[in-house]
Parts: structure tokens; C-alpha cells; sequence
């Protein structure tokens, strides 16, 4: 995805505090193409980050019969993205040359690190397009690592009380890990509810966490979940209580929180603007990122930058 949102200000990304809480965060409903809406559940003007996690797009359900989903090259830098469908099915190309298919129970895992460029299209004759995408902030000494791109069609799996299960998105829930690779201490995991039935996720306390209803019905510790609103949790929790509708689904995140100051802006995450600023200027000059061969037609322009902090 493309954060159109970014105009010309830079938002700067800090940790908020650790104290157990459940603060709902809304949706923000934004644009990342003509009349392709998106919910936007990070960064939010009450928080910025949940522990790496930057950026939290809610995608569709998307009617894909008159227009397709079709979001042009753009660069990234300093993250990760983690696509993961309910629904459809998507094309990745990027300017490593990588072309992969996407479709649910399947995960993409994109290391931007120094620059990566990519498109995101639906793809297939499917109608309806739903899923989420993740940004992972990478810590500062990995920040410049090389560009990857990982596909993992195999998640683990661990069984949780009335025959529900967590699969494994990215990093460790458990005592299991994902294969993604990460590169800090963090969990993603969607929960499938097979039963109705409250049943006890472990956490760990040194994380902070947000859950985001899927599909279904439920609670948070005797919140409401609902699929408009991400529900922070804060840290120092060893278990969170979800009480889930037969056929539910949620998505269960969290990570160590950042110590440094991220700067957010567009599809970047940097730690100042100067660096911000290179990064516009190279997409705008057709370096570092790359080309994204496949894709016909134009690529998306950076937005302007002013170097405003907000
Ligand atoms: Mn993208």
C-alpha cells in the first residue's frame, strides 16, 4: 500500500506508555487510489506505534467488479509491509523481480530496508477484495539493510482453549516462532474462534499489544471488538481474554516498544528529515529504489515535502 495521506508533513512516531490500558483507536477512513477506500488504524492521532508496528491498513471489503485494486510503484524505506487476505487475491511485483501471487492463509513480507520499489494489484476474477497491511519499523541498526521480499504459504500453528487456533503470522506467540524474518522481539498472530467461547491468549509483559477485530463478534477483557476499531492493550499483560463468536477472527499484535524517534512520512520511516528529504529526492530521480519491471503504466509521485513536522 501507498499512504496518500502523508501531504507534507512528517509525522514523528513515539512510544507511548506501558501501562496496561484498552484505548480504542477508530479507523480513519482514507483513499490509497481513486475510489479505493481503506481503514487507516495506524498511525493514529492518539497513538503512532504499537511497539514497530507503524502503519495498520484495514483493505476493503472491496467490490473489485468495475474497478480493480491497482496501486502503482512507490518506494519504501526503514520498514517492512506484512499483507495478509481474508479475501481475493493480490499481485506483488518489485524491483528485486520478484512477481508473486497472494491469496488468504498465505503471507507477503516485504524488507524495504535502504529502498525497495513495489506494486500491489488484485489479481484472479475474484469479487470481493479484504485483508489487512502491516508496516514494521525497523530499528535503527537495521534500518539500511538490504532489500528482500519473502513469500511463506506454511504459518504454525498453535491450538488454544474450545478448538481455536493461532496461526503465526510474524515473530513469536506461544513459544513458537513464524519463519518470517524480523529483526526485533514481536508478535503477530490472527485467532480463529471454531466455538463461541472466551478462551486466554499468552502475552508477554516486555510487549505492548493491539487487537484488531476481522470477521465476527466479540471481546476484549468485556470490551466490544469491532471490525472499525483497534483496540490498543498497552504492556505488562501476560494474557489477554477474548471472548469470540464461532467463526471469528482477530488479529492479535504487538512488539518491544521503539526507544528512538521515528519520523513517518509517505512510504518512509527515517530518523530525520534530511534523510527524508534524500529519500524523495532519489524516488524523484529514478535511484535506489529501482524499477518495478511488469507493471504497465506510470509509477506514483511523491507527494511534496515541506519538511513540516507534525
Ligand atoms: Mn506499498
Amino acid at each position: 500500500m501507498s499512504n496518500r495521506d502523508a501531504a507534507s508533513e512528517i509525522t514523528e512516531c513515539t512510544a507511548e506508555d506501558q501501562e496496561p490500558t484498552l484505548k480504542p483507536l477508530p479507523l480513519q477512513p482514507t483513499l490509497i487510489g481513486p475510489q479505493q477506500p481503506v481503514g487507516r488504524a495506524l498511525p493514529n492521532r492518539q497513538q503512532r506505534l504499537i511497539g514497530p508496528w507503524c502503519f495498520l491498513d484495514r483493505i476493503g471489503p472491496m467490490q473489485l467488479q468495475e474497478r480493480p485494486l491497482d496501486v502503482p510503484p512507490h518506494p519504501h524505506m526503514g520498514l517492512q509491509t506484512v499483507t495478509w487476505l481474508l479475501q481475493g487475491e493480490m499481485l506483488h511485483r518489485d524491483s528485486l523481480g520478484t512477481e508473486q501471487y497472494i491469496t488468504p492463509g498465505q503471507l507477503n513480507l516485504m524488507t524495504a530496508g535502504r529502498g525497495i520499489a513495489h506494486s500491489e494489484q488484485s489479481a484472479g476474477h475474484l469479487t470481493t477484495l479484504s485483508g489487512v497491511q502491516f508496516w514494521i519499523a525497523l530499528p535503527e541498526d537495521q534500518a539500511d539493510c538490504e532489500p528482500a521480499f519473502e513469500h511463506h504459504s506454511e504459518l504454525p500453528e498453535v491450538a488454544l482453549e474450545h478448538e481455536a487456533r493461532a496461526r503465526i503470522l510474524v515473530g513469536r506467540f506461544a513459544g513458537e516462532h513464524s519463519p518470517a524474518t524480523v529483526y526485533s522481539h514481536l508478535s503477530g498472530v490472527e485467532i480463529i474462534a471454531r466455538h463461541d467461547g472466551w478462551l486466554e491468549a499468552p502475552l508477554e509483559p516486555e510487549l505492548e499489544y493491539g487487537v484488531l477485530l476481522l470477521e465476527g463478534q466479540g471481546s476484549v477483557e468485556g470490551h466490544p471488538l469491532s471490525t472499525d476499531t483497534l483496540i490498543a492493550l498497552g504492556g505488562l499483560r501476560r494474557y489477554i481474554t477474548l471472548d469470540l463468536a464461532a467463526g471469528s477472527r482477530v488479529l492479535l499484535f504487538g512488539g518491544e516498544p521503539m526507544e528512538e524517534e521515528l519520523l513517518l512520512w509517505w512510504n518512509f520511516v527515517g530518523r530525520s528529515t534530511e534523510e527524508i528529504q534524500q529519500a524523495r529526492t532519489d524516488w524523484e530521480q529514478h535511484q535506489r529504489f529501482g524499477e518495478v519491471p511488469g507493471y504497465l503504466g506510470p509509477r506514483l509521485e511523491a507527494p511534496p515535502l515541506t519538511g513540516r513536522l507534525k
